[in-house]
């Protein structure tokens, strides 16, 4: 979190707890460890992309199996607005509506944020089952 709010022309507005859980796809893997932030940013939505990519490089990632165990997967789920769909980036995150680890503590900074369909975010949260969600660190 402290290294995304030092990203050129970025700020670091919010941030979620630290959520537990079960992992999704492969289960033979320990729980996973999410958490959502809020950012302030000039840079585009691609190079927003370019540099969670770099991030993500820093910190040792590595592509093996899909869904797999990692050492850091930033997201970009939600850019003001924008809806896109490139081969790099799509926007919103094609998969965060069916993802408590991501709808809740996206809930916790911006519950009241009205998606596409018009539901706000806690709303949506509330409806998924809870994968064993649990917060490790407040
Ligand atoms: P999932 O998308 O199911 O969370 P993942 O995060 O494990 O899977 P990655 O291996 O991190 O998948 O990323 C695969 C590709 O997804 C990246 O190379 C990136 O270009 C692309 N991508 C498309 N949309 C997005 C997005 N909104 N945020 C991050 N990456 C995205
Ligand atoms: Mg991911
Ligand atoms: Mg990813």
């Amino acid at each position: 979190m402290e290294e995304l709010g030092r990203l050129p022309i970025t700020q670091l507005t919010r941030c979620s707890p630290l959520y537990s859980s079960r992992p999704v796809g492969p289960q033979d893997q320990p729980d996973f460890v999410n958490a959502v932030v809020a950012v302030s940013t000039r840079l585009s939505p691609l190079a927003l992309l370019d540099q969670l990519q770099a991030l993500e490089q820093r910190h040792g990632r590595q592509r093996q199996r899909r869904w797999g165990p990692r050492t850091l997967d930033l997201d970009l789920l939600l850019y003001g607005e924008r809806r896109m769909q490139t081969s790099r980036l799509t926007l919103p995150h094609p998969h965060m509506l069916e993802r408590a680890f991501v709808l809740t503590p996206l809930a916790d900074i911006a519950g009241h944020v009205s998606l596409a369909g018009g539901e706000d975010i806690a709303t949506l949260a509330c409806r998924l089952p809870d994968d064993g969600l649990r917060v490790v660190l407040p």
